[in-house]
């Protein structure tokens, strides 16, 4: 059977905010069956929990951030990546600021971060959010279409594309299909870091964003290139990436999705977007588990068993 997971124990690790520069401690702590994913600003007078759910995400200018009054913990989408990857449903996230940190603009070191803690299977079957029909969100800005949509398949898939005028992410490919039957999270996604462009950082600055941003967390871009020494980590970094992030958004949910994902520069505000409309739509989704592994999507169980078996 397919059982929720939690971690075996406590781990630590400390790093600094992306937008505020600032240092932050983040703990990832074992909790309860049906718990969730639950973050914890334990910096408070009393400590606020803020529990991951597609409606508690407020602002969505460059990352995604829960918020409960004025109370945040922002970029929280690569953290949630990898816990969708290893398939961790339960779980409290303490940190000490209002970021997550950045690490190295990547999901790779909260993979490792949650293998070293190792992962404990619970006893409840874990629940998936099957997509029963198509939903789709539109958003046209300035700069052209963005949209994200959902559709029934039985697995998880996704395609994601970007558009950017430039030749160095034109070089590397603006298009990426992954199918999770055939494809591993952790090593064919998880490494792929978030970027950012010189001519955007001073504005991002204004903006008090970016504070944090440097070589050691993300690809930067002058006008033509790349100005890492180390270049890509993937042929087509940026656009996986994207998907990496996709998979974070999606994770607010609350339970992993089985379903097709598919977007055209959809970012974190469309991607929440979606899981709104789509949980608004009870006729377009339904809770399922699994008691007998043969018949759950095959990308899942194999996932399921990486996950136990990388301690
Ligand atoms: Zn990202």
């Amino acid at each position: 059977m397919l059982r929720q997971r939690t971690l075996k124990k406590i781990v630590k690790t400390t790093g600094i905010g992306l937008h505020s520069g600032t240092k932050v401690e983040l703990s990832l702590r074992p909790a309860a069956v049906d718990t969730g994913i639950v973050f914890r600003r334990i910096d408070q007078a009393e400590p606020v929990d803020l529990p991951l759910r597609a409606d508690a995400v407020g602002d969505t200018r460059m990352a995604t951030t829960l918020q409960k009054g004025d109370v945040r913990v922002s970029t929280v989408e690569h953290l949630l990546s990898a816990c969708a990857g290893l398939g961790i449903d339960n779980l409290y996230v303490d940190v000490t600021a209002e970021e997550i940190p950045i690490m190295d603009g990547s999901a790779a070191t909260f993979v490792f971060l949650l293998q070293s803690a190792g992962v404990e299977e619970q006893d409840a079957l874990k629940k998936f959010i099957r997509v029963k029909k198509m939903v789709e969100v539109r958003d046209s800005d300035r700069g052209g279409e963005k949209w994200a949509r959902v559709d029934p398949y039985f697995g998880f898939k996704m395609s994601y594309s970007i558009d950017f005028a430039h030749p160095a992410i034109d070089a590397t490919g603006q298009v990426v299909e992954i199918d999770f039957a055939d494809v591993s999270y952790v090593k064919d996604v998880a490494r792929a870091r978030t970027f950012g462009f010189m001519h955007d950082a001073e504005a991002l600055r204004a903006m008090g964003l970016g504070r944090g941003g440097s070589l050691d967390n993300a690809i930067v871009l002058d006008e033509y290139r790349i100005l890492n020494h180390d270049g890509l980590r993937y042929e087509d970094e940026f656009v996986r990436h994207k998907a990496l992030d996709a998979i974070g958004d999606l994770y607010a949910l609350g339970h992993p999705l089985i379903g097709a994902y598919s977007a055209h520069r959809s970012g974190h505000a469309v991607n929440n977007a979606l899981i709104r409309k789509l949980i608004d739509d009870s006729e377009a989704w339904e809770i399922v588990t699994f008691s007998d592994e043969s018949v759950a999507p095959r990308g899942f169980v194999r996932a399921h068993h990486e996950a136990l078996a990388a301690l």
